[in-house]
């Protein structure tokens, strides 16, 4: 029997304003199961929605459809359809991308990505983590991937009461997966690497940031080398900095095998290495700032934008005139607006003017929902120093 789960006026108000979450405070009935698709009624009893249903997350319900219609195989079924569609008409030049993007496929806080023959995907609410034996199988019908693996181990899946770990779902999961992103190869760890594997949501400001790369390139916070190497093909020499030393190894290994002679990596402290650099009288004409999210909560908001807006300012001083400079925020605390002030903050103080040539976000396989600003989190400004 499908349980009902009634929303207050503001719980109503908020489903029919487009978004997708309802808070535990804007709900007045249930409880329901752990995980399991309810109905939702407006106060007066009325149909408003369906949707998954979590006992213990301050987001208590996750909207699944506003019409009312059953939720089987049949209807997870079209869900993974329409995202497959939508990422062929993408006509994406890489075999690694995302094929479903939660809230943005409609499929809220369920993500699929694919690495070639394989996919990784992440359960990250009690509704999705409950639906993965049905998923695996749809998608084993619908792709025929050689294996699947849950990448279950964000902590966000702690405030579900669900528990961190990795498993294969579905076939076998070789220990590294080559993709290919443009005409760049690399190798990808599908059980330790970052996310559910690589930074996917990047791909199309990697291609875009390329076309404004010559001369000296660095590439800040790199990684296993997303930036560095689609750049450096275009660049005289690239500097790729990161702290973590698996990071730097791995960036090393993935130059060699695209033959990339001239990319130095270095591991290092990306706020110590900018003011090393100024004080040695270093120039280069690109920087790509592409830190780790520095807000991960309303409160950090203040911490976070002080270090933006020291990475920025410090860039912007490297900064040949006439350079480019590539700077990205994965922080969805930090809006764009908020965003753009920092930039323009740091622009004053390094005493140059900056002009805007793109500004982007994240890649069109991570669909942004309107009204619901959480779904824009990358943030991507591609900025030329003027003098
Ligand atoms: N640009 C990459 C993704 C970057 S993820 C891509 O396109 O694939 C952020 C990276 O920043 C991580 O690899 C992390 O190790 C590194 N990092 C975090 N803090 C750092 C710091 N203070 N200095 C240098 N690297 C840092």
């Amino acid at each position: 029997m499908e349980s009902t789960i009634t929303v207050t006026p503001r719980g109503e108000e908020r489903v029919r304003s487009g978004h997708f979450w309802v808070y535990k405070a804007d709900v007045s009935g249930g409880p329901a199961d752990a995980g399991a698709v309810v109905r939702v009624a407006a106060p007066g009893g009325r149909f408003l929605a369906r949707a998954f249903y979590s006992d213990r997350s301050q987001i208590t319900l996750r909207i699944l459809t506003r019409q009312d219609e059953p939720v089987d195989r049949r209807f997870w079924r079209a869900r993974l359809e329409q995202a497959i569609s939508f990422r062929d008409r993408l006509d994406i030049d890489a075999t690694a991308f995302r094929l479903l993007h939660g809230e943005g496929d409609l499929v809220p806080s369920l993500v699929i990505d694919r690495y070639g023959d394989y996919l990784s995907l992440q359960a990250l609410s009690q509704g999705s983590d409950r639906l993965l034996p049905e998923m695996t199988s749809l998608l084993a019908e619908l792709l025929q991937p050689k294996g699947i693996i849950a990448r279950n181990d964000p902590r966000v899946r702690l405030l579900e009461g669900l528990d961190q770990h990795v498993a294969v779902l579905d076939g076998v999961i070789p220990d590294t997966v080559s993709i290919r992103e443009g005409r760049i190869e690399y190798d990808v760890d599908l059980r330790h690497g970052q996310k559910t594997g690589a930074f996917l949501d990047q791909r199309e400001n990697r291609i875009a940031a390329a076309q404004y790369v010559r001369g000296r390139a660095l590439d800040c916070f790199s990684y296993a080398g997303g930036f560095a190497l689609q750049l450096a093909p275009h660049a005289a020499e690239l500097t790729a900095l990161d702290i973590s030393e698996e990071a730097t190894a791995l960036l090393a290994r993935n130059a060699a095998r695209n033959a990339l002679t001239n990319v130095h990596v270095r591991t290092t402290n990306v706020f110590d290495e900018l003011r090393t650099l100024e004080r040695m009288g270093e120039r280069f004409d690109a920087v790509v700032l592409d830190p780790p999210a520095f807000a991960k909560s309303k409160a950090a908001i203040p911490k976070a934008i002080s270090g933006y807006k020291e990475i920025n300012l410090r860039a912007l001083k490297l900064l040949n005139p006439g350079g480019f400079l590539i700077t990205c925020s994965c922080s969805y605390h930090v809006s764009e607006a908020m965003f753009a002030e920092v930039i323009f903050d740091a622009a004053l103080d390094a005493r140059t003017d900056v002009s805007v040539v793109e500004k982007r976000m994240q890649s069109r396989d991570h669909p942004v929902v309107l009204g619901m600003p959480e779904t824009y989190y990358l943030k991507c400004f591609i900025l030329r120093k003027l003098a």
